[in-house]
């Protein structure tokens, strides 16, 4: 649901308040933007069967000046962190203009990328050159006929984008691995090796019931089960899994030569530690991932709102941010894809 953001009346204390501090005392210093809402892929747990999804119209899309400019007001009030996804980033034209620009603003100090590396051996260089800290990479299976059947892309151009962002310098390099049962539960140890053979970090993730064109209960898989596999445990020791609230929990390989993540949304929440925001790429403001409330920021700056105005958004939105994220399961109509939202 779009909120309309006129949170001047509504949030009095605004203007004094210079940190964005939740309700529970969590602070806010993360931005996670979504420049496109469209891609050159169509991974099924990512948006619904092809012919369901609709990217919005371009004239929906927040301007890069329109990124710069929230950005700027995020920064001021302690965002250090942005993040820069999609969709795919790189389908958005000129993208290191918009990197150039956020990596210059004086208080973000890291500024990331995710991306499903197929326009990599492009732009990896180009990026790095506009300021880009890091890059995290999808890459969901080794098996090129199976890349092709989940991502409707080619393996080909992505592992050679991996090869790029190496050749460029970014340090580390992240994989990001969706867990599917039945898709590619059985390579968790493959991917293991080819990211610590390319000097990678990998890190698995629980698949989340967004609106997709997965069937979640049937694909869905924990952590736990996955670690319970025997060519899993030859790799790592379970025992030394790193506790606290991050979002990804690391484990040493038993090479040496690195470490395993694992990002559990579902069987083990980490909102107690949540430090993000979301910017969709039609400009509203998310607290939550699964929770559809959003504070619409485009038509607050298309219709002459001010920069302390979008700082109240923001201000607001911390408000507003739910202690736990609850994913909702029933079908609800309201829900949106990854693809929409920018995961
Ligand atoms: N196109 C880029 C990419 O492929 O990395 C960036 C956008 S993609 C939406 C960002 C991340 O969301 C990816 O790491 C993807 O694997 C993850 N993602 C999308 N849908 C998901 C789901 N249902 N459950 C878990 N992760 C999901």
């Amino acid at each position: 649901m779009m909120f309309e953001a006129s949170p001047v009346h509504f949030f009095e204390r605004a203007p004094s308040q210079t940190e964005l501090i939740d309700r529970f005392a969590r602070k806010l210093t993360y931005l996670r933007i979504s420049v496109t809402d469209r891609c050159n892929m169509r991974c099924d747990y990512c948006r619904p069967s092809a012919d369901a999804y609709q990217a919005e119209p371009r004239s929906h899309i927040l301007q890069f000046e329109e990124i710069e400019r929230i950005v700027e007001v995020a920064a001021s009030l302690g965002v250090s962190k942005v993040r820069i996804t999609g969709g795919e980033p790189l389908v958005r034209r000129d993208l290191p203009k918009l990197i150039e620009k956020i990596a210059s603003i004086d208080d973000i100090t890291d500024l990331a990328m995710t991306s499903n590396a197929t326009y990599l051996a492009k732009h990896a260089q180009e990026l790095k050159n506009a300021g880009l800290n890091r890059i995290n990479i999808s890459l969901d299976t080794l098996n090129p006929l199976r890349f092709q059947k989940l991502t409707g892309g080619e393996l080909a151009p992505v592992l050679a984008g991996i090869q790029a962002t190496k050749n460029a310098g970014f340090v580390p390099i992240k994989l990001n691995t969706v867990l599917m049962k039945g898709i590619n539960d059985d390579e968790v140890a493959d991917l293991i090796d080819f990211a610590s053979d390319i000097g990678a970090t990998i890190r698995f993730i629980e698949l989340m019931p967004m609106k997709q064109g997965l069937d979640w209960e049937k694909h869905y898989i924990s952590i736990d089960d996955v670690l319970a596999q025997e060519n899993v445990q030859a790799r790592v020791d379970i025992a030394l899994m790193q506790t606290g609230n991050t979002a990804a929990r690391y484990l040493p390989l038993k090479s040496g030569k690195g470490d395993v993540g694992f990002i559990m949304p579902m069987s083990e929440r980490f909102c107690e530690g949540c430090n993000r925001l979301r910017l969709t790429a039609d400009g509203g403001l998310r607290s939550c991932l699964p929770a559809d409330d959003q504070l619409n920021l485009r038509d607050l700056m298309r219709n002459g709102g001010s920069d302390e105005d979008i700082r109240s958004t923001f201000l607001r939105s911390a408000l507003i941010k739910p202690e736990v994220g609850i994913y909702n399961f029933d079908g609800d109509t309201e829900k949106r894809s990854m693809i929409h939202i920018g995961g």
